[in-house]
C-alpha cells in the first residue's frame, strides 16, 4: 500500500510501456511458443513456425519489439528470459482471464461454535471461504487464484488453498512481499474500542469490517511498502513461522504439518488470543489443543517465549 494519493508519473510510464510490449497477440504466441519448447528455447525458422505467422515482416517487428528484455537472442536462436516467464506465469494464474467455483465441499474439521461439519466454497470474487454452513462462523478466507483448482479434485483444491495461505502469511510476516518482492511491514493492530485500546491504525481501513479474524482482540496488520497489498494475519500463524515453537508443538504430539489451520485453535480462534499490555504491546497465544498446554507470548519486535500453563 503506498502513501502517495497520486499514481508515480514515472512507474505508470515504466508500466504502460512494459504493457505496450505485450498488447498484440503475436507477442504473446511467441512467449508461449518458447514457454512450451524444449529448454525455453527455438532457432528463429521453429519460433516462426511454431507461432505460425506467415508474414516475415510483421513476425520480425513483434519478435523485435520483444528482444532484449523478454526474450534473448542467442547463438542457436531466441531463448525465453526471467520477465517472459513471469507473463506467463501471471497468465497461468489464471486471475486476468479465468473463473472457477468449487464446493461447497465438506471437510474434517467441525464448528467451534456449534460442531457442525466445516465446508469450503471458491467462487468467482476469487477468495477461498472455509466456514459453518449450519451458524455461518467465518473461520478462515484468503484470495485464491483461479489456476489452483486446475488439475486437482476438490479435497486436492482444499489442501492447495491451505499450503499456498501458509507460504504467503510466512513470507509476509518474515518481512517479504510474496507477490512483489517488497518489503513487508508489520505490526500489531486491533479496532479502536475492542479492547478500549488501539494497538494500531486498523480504524482507518475498511477492509478490516470484512476481515474472517475482525472479532480477534490482536491481529497483524501487514503492508507492502512497494504494491498495492496490505492485509492482516491471525496472531497465532507466527507460531508456525519459529521452528523452536513447532518443537515444542510437535513434542507434544501436535502434527502442525497434517493439521490445515482451520483445524489449528491457536490460528483461528479469537480466545486463544489475549492483548495482555498495549504499551509495549504484549500478546500471548494459547495452545489448548496438547495435552499439557502452552501459552506463546510475543513482544512489540515478534520475538516469541515459551509459557507452562498450569
Ligand atoms: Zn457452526
Ligand atoms: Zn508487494
Amino acid at each position: 500500500m503506498s502513501d502517495d494519493l497520486g499514481p508515480d508519473d514515472s512507474l505508470v510510464t515504466d508500466a504502460e510501456s512494459a504493457f505496450m510490449t505485450l498488447s498484440h497477440d503475436l507477442r504473446l504466441k511467441i512467449l508461449l511458443a518458447l514457454w512450451n519448447a524444449p529448454e525455453f528455447s527455438l532457432s528463429f525458422s521453429e519460433l516462426r513456425k511454431a507461432v505460425g505467422e506467415r508474414d516475415s515482416g510483421s513476425f520480425n517487428y513483434h519478435l523485435s519489439q520483444l528482444e532484449g528484455h523478454f526474450v534473448a537472442s542467442t547463438e542457436d536462436g531466441y531463448e525465453l528470459q526471467y520477465p517472459g516467464h513471469r507473463v506467463l506465469d501471471a497468465i497461468q494464474s489464471g486471475v486476468f482471464h479465468d473463473e472457477a467455483v468449487i464446493g461447497p465441499v465438506g471437510l474434517d474439521e467441525t464448528c467451534r461454535e456449534c460442531g457442525s461439519e466445516l465446508t469450503f466454497e471458491y467462487d468467482t470474487n476469487y477468495i477461498g471461504r472455509v466456514h459453518c454452513p449450519e451458524c455461518d462462523n467465518r473461520v478462515l478466507e484468503w484470495p485464491f487464484d483461479p489456476g489452483g483448482t486446475v488439475d486437482r479434485d476438490p479435497a486436492a483444491v482444499v489442501a492447495t488453498f491451505d499450503r499456498r495461505t501458509r507460504l504467503i502469511w510466512s513470507c509476509v510476516l518474515d518481512g517479504v512481499c510474496p507477490f512483489c518482492a517488497g518489503r513487508v511491514d508489520r505490526e500489531f493492530a486491533n479496532h479502536i474500542g475492542q479492547q478500549g485500546t488501539c494497538v494500531g491504525v486498523i480504524e482507518q481501513l475498511d477492509r478490516y469490517d470484512e476481515y474472517f479474524a475482525r472479532d480477534h482482540p490482536v491481529v497483524v496488520f501487514v503492508d507492502c511498502s512497494r504494491c498495492s497489498f496490505y492485509s492482516f494475519i491471525p496472531v497465532g500463524m507466527v507460531l508456525l513461522t519459529r521452528p523452536k515453537i513447532l518443537g515444542v508443538l510437535q513434542d507434544a504430539g501436535l502434527n502442525v504439518r497434517d493439521t490445515p489451520l482451520w483445524g489449528l485453535e491457536f490460528v483461528v480462534a479469537a480466545d486463544a488470543i489475549t492483548l495482555r499490555t498495549h504499551d509495549p504491546v504484549q500478546v500471548s497465544v494459547a495452545v489448548p489443543e496438547i495435552d499439557r498446554p502452552v501459552s506463546v507470548v510475543l513482544d512489540e519486535s515478534f520475538s516469541v517465549t515459551v509459557e507452562a500453563v498450569d
